[in-house]
């Protein structure tokens, strides 16, 4: 096993390190005039990502309301993800089907409800996956009070409780053409909590991935490399839908079969990029526990890898590596790189294959310290969210598909 995971790694690693050919004649920013930018596939393919679309998407996941694991609701929102991925052009849809059996209710956790006292103190407070908590912080909690959520339809819509039992979360495949056993996963997890419309956890993170199947699976775009594209269910209960997914399928990485079909129904992992809150970047809390009310105009977009992982330099290299692509084709918006990766479906692979996770913050140091006041709220709502905030998104959209058209070794046919 540990060889395999070493010679995995040393392919993820020589691929990030040496991206395709084409991948060295990307433009540069367009104010240097790097020749016609749409002779470049890469920018060809970002330019088909639009605000409005995107938007639209997380429109359409709320209404499924927080599209809670183990409900109808979380169903139908599974069913709608799914015809989406089929009508958007990424007909190879799966599903991976397995069970949730939470141990028995415990009391509910967190604090939840109104926001406690702010603290401000010159001692090292850690928070998870490794980071330092620093300046201003506020309680976090996810919400489990129905009434807390004011708007009564919104309410009835999430008052059908999770009950244990099977469960089943989707993905599609674009086949790569010439190596097509190999592949990028990329993910987000579709369920929500907290009584709202888990707008931005996760519908951003989840139509940012609906939003590249759509552009890679246009009829004139062709990779070398195959790309997956993952909606995890049950990441709110412990990631246990990604978990279901490596148990499942680790095993079968780059096995052709039937033998000798060309097909290979698990293509060896290559990386996994996840994607989990993308929109609001508002900056510390103040010194009175209130957060600004606009995007903050250094808002930036949170590339994460875990430097605990057992492929921590590979992660780190491919980090980078999407930073880049943020700096060569982001339209607004710049990324940082950070190291604490944390609490999100990337983390069931990083001991397997580089993984990374993208966000609106870091999971620790930002959003552990309450920086965001609608996680797991009843606020997460799409309303609550302005154009500022939705190009933040837009921006790790652009990111993501820049980098995974140059791993991939994407082009557009004439
Ligand atoms: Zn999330």
């Amino acid at each position: 096993m540990r060889s395999n995971i070493f010679i995995m790694a040393t392919c993820g690693l020589i691929v990030v390190l040496c991206p395709p050919a084409f991948g060295q004649r990307a433009a540069g920013p367009p104010s240097q005039g790097q020749g016609n930018p749409t002779d470049d596939p890469v920018r060809v393919l970002v330019g088909r990502l639009d605000l409005e679309r995107y938007k639209a998407t997380i429109k359409g996941l709320t209404e499924f309301g927080d599209r809670r694991q183990g409900t109808d609701r979380n169903r139908a929102a599974i069913d709608w993800i799914e015809a989406r991925l089929k009508s958007d052009g990424c007909a190879n849809t799966e599903r991976i089907k397995y069970m949730y059996n939470p141990p028995p209710p415990q009391p509910p956790q967190g604090r939840g409800g109104p926001l406690g006292p702010v603290i401000a103190s010159g001692e090292i407070r850690t928070g998870s996956g490794g980071s330092r908590y620093r300046g201003i912080t506020r309680p976090t909690g996810a919400n489990n009070n129905p009434e807390a959520q004011a708007d009564v339809k919104l309410r009835e819509l999430n008052s059908q409780p999770t009950a244990p039992g099977p469960r089943e979360e989707v993905y599609c495949t674009k086949i790569g053409s010439t190596r097509s056993d190999e592949m990028y996963i990329i993910g987000a997890h579709m369920d929500g909590i907290g009584w709202g419309e888990a707008a931005n956890d996760n519908g951003s993170g989840t139509a940012l991935v609906m939003e590249l199947a759509r552009v890679f699976s246009s009829p004139d775009v062709q990779t070398e490399r195959s790309i997956r594209f993952a909606l995890w269910n049950n990441e709110e209960t412990g990631l246990s839908g990604a978990r279901a997914y490596v148990e499942q399928r680790v095993d079968l990485q780059g096995k052709e079969d039937p033998p000798a079909s060309g097909r290979y129904p698990e293509p060896t992992w290559l990386g996994m990029i996840q994607h989990d809150m993308m929109l609001w970047d508002h900056g510390m809390p103040r010194a009175d526990g209130t957060l600004s009310p606009e995007q903050r105009p250094e808002a930036d977009v949170n590339i994460e890898f875990q430097s605990t992982a057992k492929l921590a330099d590979q992660a780190m290299k491919l980090a980078f590596f999407f930073r880049d692509a943020n700096e060569k084709y982001a339209t607004d918006y710049p990324a940082a790189v950070g190291p604490h990766m944390t609490a999100t479906d990337s983390t069931p692979f990083m001991d397997l294959v580089p993984a990374i996770s993208l966000r609106e913050n870091e999971r620790g140091m930002h959003t552990g310290a309450g920086w965001n006041p609608h996680w797991h709220q009843p606020t997460d709502r799409y309303s609550g969210f302005s154009d500022k905030d939705f190009r933040l998104g837009l921006n790790a959209a652009q990111t993501s598909l820049a980098a995974i058209a140059q791993l991939t070794g994407a082009t557009l046919r004439k």
